[in-house]
C-alpha cells in the first residue's frame, strides 16, 4: 500500500464558547467536531481508496473526486477557524488594507462584493483569495467546497455559508450571520496568508 500522511482535525484555536454571542458554543461544537471531522475522515477514506486502487494497478475516479470535495472542505475549515477570534472585528490594516483598496477600489467596495459572494443562494463559501496568475486579490463565490474555485488561487479569508454554519443561531437570516462574522473576523491571520502569497509569487 502506498504511503500517505493521514489528515488530522486541528483543534479550534479558542474555546468553543469563545465567539459567543456571535456564534454559539453549540454551533461551533457541531461544526468543528462533527462537520469538519467528517471532511477529515472523508479525505482519509479517499486516500485509502486511492492507495488500494494503486496497489491493484487501477485508478479510482470517485476517490479522486472525494479528495477534491473532502480535502477542500478540510482546508477551508482550517482557515475559517483561524480567520475568527474573540479579539476580532474591525477592518484590515497595513499592506493588506492597501492591496484591497488597490484591487477593489476601497475597503467598502471589497466588503460589498464579499457579502454578495456570501449571499450566493446555494451553500458554500465566500472567499478572499490571492490569484498568483493575474497577481491580484479576488473574491470567489463557491458552491459546496470546490465549485467556483480558481486553480492556483490561495485563500486568505474564508466564510462558511453552508446552513450548518448559521441556521441554528440565525435561522434563514444568513445576512445576520455574515454581520456576526464581521464582529469576530481576525484580519491578522488573513494578513499572514496574504504575506505568504506575496512572498511566494511576487
Ligand atoms: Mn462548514
Amino acid at each position: 500500500m502506498s504511503q500517505y500522511s493521514e489528515a488530522e482535525l486541528p483543534p479550534l484555536p479558542y474555546d468553543y464558547d469563545a465567539l459567543e454571542p456571535h456564534i454559539s458554543e453549540q454551533v461551533l461544537t457541531w461544526h468543528h467536531d462533527t462537520h469538519h471531522q467528517g471532511y477529515v475522515n472523508g479525505l482519509n477514506s479517499a486516500e485509502e481508496s486511492l492507495a488500494d486502487a494503486r496497489a491493484n494497478g487501477e485508478g479510482d475516479a470517485s476517490a479522486m473526486r472525494s479528495v477534491s470535495h473532502n480535502g477542500s472542505g478540510h482546508y477551508l475549515h482550517h482557515l475559517f477557524w483561524r480567520n475568527m477570534s474573540p479579539d476580532g472585528g474591525g477592518e484590515p490594516e497595513g499592506d493588506l488594507r492597501a492591496r484591497i483598496e488597490e484591487d477593489f477600489g476601497s475597503y467598502e467596495g471589497w466588503e460589498a462584493e464579499f457579502r454578495a459572494a456570501a449571499g450566493w443562494p446555494a451553500g458554500g463559501w465566500a472567499l478572499l483569495v490571492y490569484d498568483p496568475v493575474s497577481k491580484q486579490l479576488r473574491n470567489l463565490a463557491v458552491q459546496k467546497h470546490n465549485d467556483g474555485a480558481l486553480w492556483g488561487a490561495h485563500p486568505i479569508l474564508a466564510l462558511d455559508t453552508w446552513e450548518h454554519s448559521y441556521y441554528y443561531d440565525y435561522g434563514p437570516a444568513r445576512g445576520d450571520f455574515v454581520d456576526a462574522f464581521f464582529e469576530v473576523v481576525d484580519w491578522d491571520t488573513a494578513a499572514e496568508e496574504y504575506e505568504k502569497s506575496v512572498a511566494h509569487f511576487e
